[in-house]
């Protein structure tokens, strides 16, 4: 274990992808409690992380992170169950359509808003009400009441490809750096470190199942430098570290976890 995490965590799409894999880094850190949080089932995640430490303890919650009373009462039965939360990882999120501003239905666009920007927001304010009634896990300037990661993406950071058009996608990703950026600096003084993760191309079963030889995905494949995309057990390890003391001193930084895309 590089880590050695204590303390309870809070993922929410963790049925699936990045978040699934961020809890198995986690577990493999140290982390034994654990709040799994997806629209849809999280008992797949739930087995695997019994099998990497047997004594896990798992709440399941299905919500969807864009309703304000379903995102309050998750952190409420968070620490009903575990008692506070040190590590939240608000990652749930959607595509959209690959579509550029004039072919974008007005609802279209603000669903994505909703889950990606304002889903995070909602998570992040209850957990921070929550993070600043607690103390922090141990008394070193290194330790902080709780730490919050908050999934962007390198589209966050660049604008969208020509041939991948994903402009709600991408307006929502800068505005989680944007929250992330304002967060951080407000809370950063009251104990509650906040960083935003930008991965690139991840091999998550969506991304691979749009792969095939010849297409709009694979075409993006061969410009990513490593010339491979991620798997999702690195990004899961970046999560590990953004809530580790190896980065104490990182407050509202977006990690880039691209293979290298975004320097071109
Ligand atoms: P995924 O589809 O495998 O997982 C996303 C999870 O979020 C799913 O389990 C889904 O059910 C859940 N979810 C979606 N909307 C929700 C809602 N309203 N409420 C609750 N849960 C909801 O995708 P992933 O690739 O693991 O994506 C995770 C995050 O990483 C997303 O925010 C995505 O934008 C970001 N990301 C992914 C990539 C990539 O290449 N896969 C790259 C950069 C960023």
């Amino acid at each position: 274990m590089a880590f050695a995490l204590k303390g309870v965590a809070y993922i929410t799409g963790a049925g699936s992808g990045i978040g699934q894999y961020a809890a198995y880094s986690l577990a493999r850190q140290g982390v034994r409690s654990f709040a799994l949080l997806d629209r849809n089932s999280v008992s797949n995640t739930a087995s695997e992380l019994k099998k990497i430490a047997p004594d896990v303890s798992v709440l399941e919650l299905e919500l969807d992170v864009a309703s304000e009373d379903a995102v309050n009462n998750s952190v409420d039965q968070t620490v009903k169950k575990f008692g506070r939360l040190d590590y939240a990882l608000n990652n749930a999120g959607i595509g959209g359509a690959l579509k550029t501003t004039d072919q974008i239905p007005k609802d279209d666009f603000e669903r994505v808003l909703s889950v990606n920007t304002t889903g995070v927001w909602l998570c992040q304010r209850a957990q921070i009400r929550q993070m600043l009634t607690q103390d922090k896990l141990r008394d070193s300037p290194r330790s902080y009441r709780g730490s919050i990661v908050n999934t962007a993406s390198m589209y966050g950071i660049l604008g969208p490809s020509l041939n991948v058009p994903s402009t709600a996608y991408a307006t929502s990703k800068h505005a989680v750096i944007g929250l992330t950026r304002a967060d951080a600096i407000a809370f950063a003084p009251k104990g509650i470190k906040i960083n935003a993760l930008c991965p690139g191309y991840v091999a998550t079963p969506l991304v691979m199942s749009s792969m095939n030889v010849g297409s709009v995905m694979d075409d993006e494949r061969v410009k990513v430098p490593v010339q491979r995309l991620a798997t999702m057990e690195e990004i899961g390890d970046c999560v590990s570290f953004l809530h580790s003391e190896a980065s104490s001193y990182m407050i509202g930084a977006s990690l880039v976890a691209d293979g290298g895309f975004t320097i071109q």
